[in-house]
């Protein structure tokens, strides 16, 4: 990569600088997006961040379509949705009081949602896209609320649990969504950030980026993040993903910035930019290879089931064994 002068931007939501070094130029949905690292902490971003209000349009635009085509999800992907959701209520269920009030931001099609309420729980969603939405509540009985986290009530008592699975990344201004979370959660309340880690990805600049994913975090700069507004891992977590439950403090608690990161992932999507590089490097065949399995395995599942209802009552008792009405805390 040729080096450029750097760019001046905003206040960084992580450590507050303002220079930014290009990582990457187009990505897999737009050749003109370019994505950037900020050098005093490596948090990665879009250049210049996106109007959230043209954010508010392309999900609009997206349920239209959603309407226009398949309004509901696809059987693989409720599959593939009530198999997570299953698994993070295994990990999240033994956290927390019988009972505890659960907020999933971003909930989709309902399954997270859908689980713990299965298990006792007090479990609302809240979901921007209708078409999903109305299928949360069509196929689980599920209280999915359509919105962003802006509209997600507060609470007597606070929650005892938000959840984003997925979801940070998507949003314009992830510093203003975590202050909201922390005025919404309980006095020592959990928040569960599952995001993607771009630290070590093998992929091209072409494919790893795009546009719905405004920001791209390490598990230094979720970390970091979270710190700012008032959020620790728990004991025990591997804070080598990010995948992570945090603590909620009554106050911020920064973390020092790592000035390194950002050169150690200019110097990672560069090793990874070259298409031959790619290549020899067998990343896409094993991705093609794992996909095809994952195929495989879902279409013979999915043939045992009439229907996505019968489906998710298969993959609930699952989880709930016995006919108990506690997830399986094993
Ligand atoms: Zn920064």
């Amino acid at each position: 990569m040729q080096p450029e002068e750097p760019i001046v931007a905003g206040a960084c939501p992580v450590c507050d600088g303002h220079r930014r070094a290009v990582l990457a130029r187009g990505g897999r949905d737009d050749p003109a997006l370019t994505t950037v690292v900020c050098c005093g902490c490596g948090m990665v971003s879009h250049h210049p961040l996106p109007d959230p209000a043209a954010v508010a349009a392309y999900y609009a635009r997206e349920y239209r379509l959603a309407h226009k085509g398949a309004a509901d999800p696809k059987p693989k992907h409720v599959l593939r949705a009530l198999r997570g959701a299953v698994a993070r209520a295994r990990r999240l269920a033994p956290l927390l009081p019988p009972g505890a009030r659960v907020l999933d931001i971003g909930a989709s099609s309902g399954e997270f949602t859908h689980v713990m309420a299965r298990g006792g729980f007090q479990a609302t969603g809240m979901e921007p896209n209708q078409g999903y939405a109305a299928f949360a509540r069509r196929t689980y009985a599920a209280p999915i609320h359509e919105g962003g986290y802006e509209a997600a009530p507060e609470v007597p008592g606070g929650y005892h649990l938000i959840t984003l699975n997925h979801v940070l990344e998507h949003l314009p201004d992830p510093a203003a969504a975590l202050s909201r979370f922390h005025a919404l959660l309980a006095p020592e309340g959990l928040l569960f950030l599952e995001v993607p880690n771009l630290l070590g990805v093998q992929k091209r600049a072409a494919t790893l980026f795009h546009t719905a994913h405004i920001w791209n975090f390490t598990p230094q700069t979720l970390a970091g993040l979270a710190a700012r507004h008032g959020f620790t891992p728990l004991a025990g977590e591997n804070l080598a993903e990010t995948s992570v439950v945090f603590r909620r403090l009554p106050a911020p608690c920064p973390l020092p910035p790592d000035p390194a990161l950002a050169a150690r992932l200019r110097r990672q999507v560069a090793e990874h930019q070259g298409t031959l590089a790619y290549i020899l490097s067998g990343t896409a065949f094993r991705r093609r290879w794992h996909r095809l399995g994952r195929a495989l395995e879902e279409w013979r599942t999915l043939r045992q089931h009439r229907c996505t209802t019968t489906l998710a009552q298969a993959l609930t008792a699952a989880a709930l064994p016995g006919g108990s009405d506690r997830i399986n805390k094993k």
